[in-house]
């Protein structure tokens, strides 16, 4: 069904408004009980829902924008980023910021080094060092901000940057050295200590990205039973920020993200003022303007809720889980997990050329299971992503979950791998994806198998091969074009 009946001149009574908004979820994932393994994170404790829920009605109409007249928002994010700090080793000068998601935390690391290069350092033609494995929103803060993004190779075996190659990378005008700590992909943790000590020996700042892993891997290591981890956070010496996701393993409802800096003043260098102009002047700390304290609300309330035992105990469920869950996978026909996931992040390979993981994620999805397929890329074959939650933590539930990969792998052995013209894979070696026209775009989608009107179909295999056979250039010239026939205001 769509929503774009036009609203009714005299408008709708709330409860068929609400039943209207429910048939449009009906063909979503599911966002609870944890069978959706990308995207979404479920506590599975009960209650925590409603809680974030009604918080945020008390919140949704204050505007963080202006912290003068809604003192109650310096509150909330003091309490977040306090918590934050407390957790991944800051200190009493640490500063930080509460921002939309993982990307403006992202964004934000990537500005204020920029600044504090030009203006400590002089740097005008800045560089951002990101390992292969660094998340996109590196990418994106480098092509918003002017940055040239430098990337370095990972170790094909565990998919972790070395410091010897960042240090190698490293130039004048490198303003920022990235980090994951787990990285999005591969699920493992770059050598942190090593690569904030080269970094910090250039005088060049370090961000750890923990958006995903942090708030779990700082709540797992206080457990009793913690694994060994490496060190990755603000007490690392030469780590100067870190980014901490709540709307991920904090359980929080999606906008909330931490960005802690190492002290105020390098904080500053990331905020925007302007009082030329007739209106009020203005202080911001992130990318956004107006913005609802019901984020904030929300999230405070679920992280005071689950409380640090709470969130301990979550993450050693996570971690049985994922450990039951490697070797479950290990030992299924056909599959390999890549590197050694030092998290709640899984990257699952074929290991027979008959077996297409692309097809193995069509085959589970049609028993109830959303696996992320992710393509090939530098050293990293195509494979499935997937992100363990408390809500799959039960035995029973990873059973049930290696049953249905089991069953889902011995379909797609039957049906083969999804295969790619060789013509159409020379089309694209040979196509300039800057020169393409309306016409040859219309005509590559086909090829695809989207058609023009966008509608995805039922099985992804076959457009993600075609996806994969292209360079990632086309790609970002196609993929675009495919997303924009979705969102379009007419019929
Ligand atoms: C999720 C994620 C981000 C980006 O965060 P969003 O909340 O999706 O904007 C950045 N880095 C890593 C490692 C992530 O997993």
């Amino acid at each position: 069904m769509s929503a774009s009946a036009a609203p009714r001149a005299a408008g709708d009574d709330p409860g068929t408004l609400l039943a209207r908004l429910d048939a449009l979820r009906a063909a979503d994932l599911p966002v609870r009980g944890g069978r959706t393994m990308a995207y979404v994170y479920d506590s599975g404790l009960p209650g925590t829902e409603e809680l974030a829920t009604a918080a945020y009605a008390r919140f949704a109409g204050v505007n963080g924008l202006d912290m003068t007249a809604f003192p109650s928002v310096v509150a909330l994010e003091n309490d977040l980023v306090r918590a934050a700090a407390r957790l991944l080793g800051g200190t009493e000068a640490t500063a930080g910021t509460f921002t939309s998601g993982g990307t403006e935390s992202c964004l934000l690391a990537v500005l204020t080094a920029r600044e504090h290069a030009r203006r400590t350092r002089g740097v005008d033609a800045p560089e951002v060092l990101l390992p292969e494995t660094a998340h996109a929103a590196f990418h994106k803060a480098a092509a918003l901000f002017g940055l040239r993004a430098v990337t370095v190779p990972v170790d094909p075996a565990t998919f972790r940057v070395s410091a010897a190659d960042v240090a190698a990378a490293l130039t004048d005008r490198t303003a920022l050295v990235v980090v994951s700590a787990p990285s999005y992909a591969h699920g493992v943790i770059d050598p942190v200590a090593e690569v904030a000590a080269v970094s910090a020996a250039r005088g060049v700042l370090c961000h750890v990205d923990a958006c995903i892993g942090g708030w779990y891997l700082g709540h797992l290591r206080r457990a009793p039973d913690a694994p060994e981890l490496p060190p990755f956070d603000l007490s690392v010496p030469g780590v100067s920020s870190l980014s901490v996701d709540l709307h991920k393993y904090g359980y929080t409802p999606k906008g909330a993200s931490i960005l802690l800096l190492r002290d105020a003043e390098l904080r500053r260098y990331g905020w925007f003022a302007h009082a030329a102009w007739p209106g009020c002047p203005v202080v911001n700390a992130t990318l956004q303007g107006t913005k609802s304290a019901g984020l904030p609300a929300a999230a405070w309330a679920v992280v005071e809720h689950i409380g640090t035992e709470g969130y301990t105990e979550l993450a050693r469920r996570v971690h049985r889980a994922t450990g039951d869950l490697v070797r479950g996978i290990g030992a299924v026909d056909g599959l390999r997990v890549l590197g050694s996931p030092d998290a709640s992040l899984v990257a699952v390979a074929a290991d027979e050329p008959g077996l297409d993981p692309f097809v193995v994620a069509d085959e589970i999805r049609q028993a109830g299971w959303y696996l992320q397929p992710q393509p090939a890329y530098g050293s990293s074959p195509a494979t499935l992503h997937l992100t363990v939650t408390a809500a799959v933590a039960g035995e029973e539930s990873v059973a049930a979950l290696l049953e249905a990969l089991t069953a889902a792998v011995s379909r797609a052995r039957e049906r083969g791998p999804a295969v790619v013209d060789p013509a159409l894979r020379a089309a694209a070696a040979a196509s300039d994806p800057d020169a393409l026209t309306p016409e040859e775009i219309d005509v590559a989608l086909g090829l695809a198998g989207i058609g023009t009107s966008g509608a995805l179909p039922d099985r992804m295999a076959p457009v993600l091969a075609v996806l994969q056979a292209m360079p990632p250039r086309l790609t970002e010239r196609l993929l675009p074009e495919v997303i924009g026939r979705l969102y379009r205001a007419g019929e």
